[in-house]
């Protein structure tokens, strides 16, 4: 982490509400990495969809009634993304890709081959299902960026994105029900992708998700120090 001008590679796998998009955040300020979201990459790709392309547009159509996207477009998208980022010299910290064996298994050889596995980095945070609905019946994101909202004390009466100053909007998908069966698809599609790393020579890194922001924080960066 220290050479300044090493290309490197964090990748976050957790349930909903561990924190991954907050996290990476703040690894993407610290380290100056690029945070790479497949969201963002899908609405790059539709929103300035060409009339005459029927597939954009049947991807936009999805997108925007709250379907999934097509995953292997998904995962072409995101493996371009990579390439232009690797071709910049960028770092990338990733925090809801890949979420799926399918998207892991283009995304990894993509990321060694442009970053090399050594200067990949895996990390687990680690929270159950009872964590995971707690933190996501009150989960918030901010209206311009979509900035989350860190479910904490700290952050319980604020009204402005900390960020960039923003309203606040609750995202209506987190009812009850609603979280825990994305926690059990997390169990089913993402989790396995931790086995696939191992599997393939890395070490996971794992951090205990159900603390506060900073002690998360801390204990990513004490143990990325240690694999250096
Ligand atoms: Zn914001």
């Amino acid at each position: 982490m220290s050479e300044e001008n090493k290309k490197w590679v964090v990748i976050l796998i957790g349930p909903p509400g561990s924190g991954k998009g907050t996290q990476a955040e703040m690894l993407a300020e610290k380290f100056g990495l690029v945070h790479l979201e497949s969201s963002k990459v899908i609405e790059e790709k539709i929103k300035n969809a060409d009339p005459e392309n029927q597939t954009l547009l049947e991807e936009k159509r999805k997108w925007e009634s709250g379907q999934l996207n097509t995953p292997k477009l998904v995962r072409r998208w995101i493996i371009e993304k990579i390439e232009e980022l690797a071709l910049l010299g960028k770092s990338i910290v990733f925090s809801g890709s890949p979420r799926t064996i399918f998207e892991a298994e283009g995304e990894i050889s993509e990321l060694e081959r442009s970053y090399g596995k050594e200067n990949i980095k895996v990390i687990h945070l680690d929270l159950g299902e009872h964590g995971s609905v707690k933190r996501n019946s009150s989960r918030r994101i901010c209206e311009k960026n979509r900035h989350p909202i860190p479910n904490f004390p700290e952050y319980e009466n604020i009204t402005q994105c900390p960020k960039d100053g923003s309203g606040i909007i609750r995202r209506v998908l987190d009812n009850l029900e609603t979280v825990k069966v994305r926690y059990q698809v997390y169990l089913k599609e993402t989790k396995p992708v931790l086995d696939l790393f191992e599997d393939k020579g890395y070490r996971i890194i794992e951090i205990n998700a159900d603390q506060f922001i900073e002690k998360v924080f801390k204990d990513i960066l004490e143990q990325l120090d240690d694999k250096n």
